[in-house]
């Protein structure tokens, strides 16, 4: 829909406006109500140059349109019925928990070991670790490929698809090389189109499935659904939403939590939504209300940061990683929570 700045146009403006939407096949309808006139566009309206140069006329207010700029993240794409599966298992079916270590630890690998193991007893579904790092300062420790073999040791050991974060092509090649079943890109990666696009070259032909964070600085929700419409363009649509929490409006929680944002995703797009607690309100006694909340919204599933002993942990896990037994919780009240939630949509479906 076209919305000029005044009442009515001119009869050269009008002339203008057909001859730019006619460039790209849209025919204009116009609506001429008592006060003004409004221009509806018959076509599709997804061209971006289209949008930017009516945008550019001075006598237009604005441009809405109703169809989306992404064609295969859509809810109604021909990958709407498209399942996400990791080793077999499919995101959206039941409530699925990705959990462990945010940084593996190489001088210390059996704390992973272990946390590893405990994921497992715990009820968890597939396990984390961070092999590399995006870290605030290049004085952190920064990860490195040793990690990547103590993370497969683990899937061995427990037999646990894992996920790791990547950062570059190189670590792309490195963790895809080894087997990871998830790679994820984290919230500073989000807008790295350069990044998007080379993982979804070098998972083209392959299994390997995508966990992608919301960036903190992301605004629109068709920013995030945009950014997995890259790697989705390049041929693997094995995508998981992941809502993370925004640069914070307050004090208190580390970012500002968004898990609230799962409605609204599972309106426009099939992808399933993993929630991450832990670097959204960012202290491990917030993080099992945060798992609930996420579980109420409809989330699929979580991704939690847990270690046996969070206090000798690197990276996050000294403030942010839950112990297992507060996992074993979490989990189980999560699902119950996930299904009182279904609940109600099957209610609500049966009341329309
Ligand atoms: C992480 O998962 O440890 C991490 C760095 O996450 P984010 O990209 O959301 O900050
Ligand atoms: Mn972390």
């Amino acid at each position: 829909m076209i919305i000029p700045k005044d009442a009515r146009l001119t009869a050269e403006q009008d002339t203008e406006l057909e001859a730019i939407t006619g460039e790209f096949d849209i025919h204009l309808e116009k609506i001429v109500g008592d006060h003004r006139t409004v221009y509806a566009m018959m076509g599709d309206e997804r061209h971006e140059l289209l949008i930017t140069r009516l945008e550019g006329l001075d006598y237009i207010d604005r441009v809405d349109t109703i169809q989306h700029a992404y064609k295969l993240m859509a809810k109604d794409s021909e990958l709407a019925h498209h399942k996400v599966r990791v080793n077999g298992s499919v995101i959206g079916e039941g409530f699925k928990v990705i959990a462990g270590q945010c940084t593996i630890d190489p001088k210390n690998p059996n704390y992973f070991y272990e946390t590893a193991h405990a994921v497992r007893e715990a009820g968890g579904d597939f396990l984390r670790g961070g092999v590399w790092k995006p870290r605030t300062s290049p004085h952190s420790y920064q990860g490195e490929a040793k990690a990547l073999d103590i993370l497969m040791e683990a899937k061995a050991r427990t037999g646990l698809a894992v996920d790791t974060e990547v950062m570059d092509a190189e670590q792309v090649t490195l963790a895809v090389e080894a087997g990871v079943d998830i790679l994820q890109v984290g919230a500073r990666n989000a807008l790295n189109y350069g990044l998007l696009k080379e993982i979804g070259r070098q998972i083209r032909n392959r299994p390997t499935c995508v966990l992608l964070k919301r960036s903190m600085h992301m605004g629109k929700i068709d920013e995030f659904i945009l950014a997995a419409e890259y790697i989705a363009a390049l041929g693997n649509p094995n995508i998981i939403l992941c809502p993370r929490g925004t640069v914070p409006t307050m004090d208190g929680y580390r970012n500002h939590p968004d898990e609230s944002i799962t409605l609204l995703l599972k309106e426009r797009t099939w992808a399933p939504v993993i929630v991450d607690p832990c670097h959204s309100v960012g202290k491990a006694v917030y993080v099992p209300f945060a798992c609930m909340a996420a579980a109420a919204y409809g989330a699929d599933g979580l991704i939690i940061e847990t270690h046996v002993e969070p206090l000798r942990g690197i990276g996050d896990d000294p403030k942010q990683a839950i112990t297992p037994d507060v996992l074993a919780k979490v989990i189980s009240d999560s699902r119950a929570v996930h299904e009182l939630q279904r609940q109600h949509h099957q209610q609500l479906a049966q009341s329309a």
